[in-house]
């Protein structure tokens, strides 16, 4: 099953054992459901959203969603359910939130997230000895502005150079591939901007790989922008959303027609598998 049959409607209450991971792959219980069928990780949280004293919950700007690992005993560690929500951008996968409703195994769907960050705190495990607990720091992928290419000139910062200097493929992907892992500590400063600062990077190597042309029908791209960079489209190719940070190997720069017959096409999914595949053969050659 492909990425592009995830849809949920952000508000709306589904059954886990029919809706989510009984049709898109993933442990029926626990926390963290990883899919092997779907690139998508499905998270649940409870109805207070306690574990063990923890309390999975949004800062009051409600920008940020604090979800704790899994693991009942002894030191949490990045594996299983933890690894795939920490690496779910390196791997392509999307990260599906959702919260209890009811005891019957039903969840109101929160949003597609972003892991922006994680940290570690100290706190007893379901024996009350003390342990490490992972903490995840997620955004809501739609609260991430709109990926642009770095050349841009209205989303550069105040008194920052334009153009940027002339820099590298291999430099260019050095930052992007780097970029798109979360750091170990927690940011605490504008969370969906500094995943932003961090897709450009990904944006910024994917348009530099594409060098002009449609990664998908490899034409030329349409038009220039008013400071002469070509016009190509931002796509990814394993989640519906396209903003958010992912991995090089899962985003395309691509025409805006490419984009529409993906994204509304009788054959969009024939189309996107055959750019995956592109794609993955053109990063396995890049060095
Ligand atoms: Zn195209
Ligand atoms: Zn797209």
């Amino acid at each position: 099953m492909d990425g592009l049959d995830v849809a949920f409607v952000e508000g709306n209450v589904y059954s886990r054992s029919k809706e989510i991971t009984g049709r898109f792959g993933g442990s029926p219980q626990g926390g963290i459901a990883h899919s092997r069928q779907t690139p998508a990780v499905f998270i649940f949280t409870g109805e207070g959203g306690e574990k063990f004293g923890y309390v999975d919950k949004w800062d009051d700007a409600e920008q940020v969603f604090t979800y704790t690992g899994e693991g009942q005993v002894g030191d949490m560690t990045f594996v299983r359910g933890n690894a795939a929500v920490r690496d779910h951008g390196v791997e392509g996968r999307a990260l599906h939130l959702f919260k209890k409703v009811s005891r019957n195994g039903r969840y109101r769907y929160m949003g597609e997230m972003q892991c922006a960050s994680t940290s570690m705190v100290r706190g007893p495990d379901k024996y009350g000895d003390e342990r490490e607990i992972i903490q995840f720091q997620l955004v809501r992928v739609r609260a991430i502005p709109e990926v642009m290419p770095a050349t841009d000139v209205n989303d550069l910062p105040a008194g920052s150079q334009f153009p940027s200097p002339p820099t590298s493929l291999a430099s260019l992907r050095a930052a992007a591939y780097k970029a798109v892992k979360p750091p170990g500590t927690k940011i605490t400063t504008n969370t969906p901007r500094s995943i932003y600062q961090r897709s450009r990077s990904v944006v910024e190597y994917v348009f530099a790989r594409a060098q002009g042309s449609c990664e998908c029908c490899d034409s030329i791209a349409p038009f220039r922008r008013p400071d002469g960079t070509f016009y190509l489209e931002a796509h990814h190719t394993e989640r519906l959303s396209d903003n958010g940070l992912d991995s090089p190997v899962f985003v395309a720069a691509i025409c805006p027609t490419c984009h529409r017959r993906i994204h509304h096409g009788s054959d969009g999914k024939a189309t996107n598998a055959a750019l995956r595949r592109a794609i993955a053969a053109k990063e396995s050659l890049v060095i």
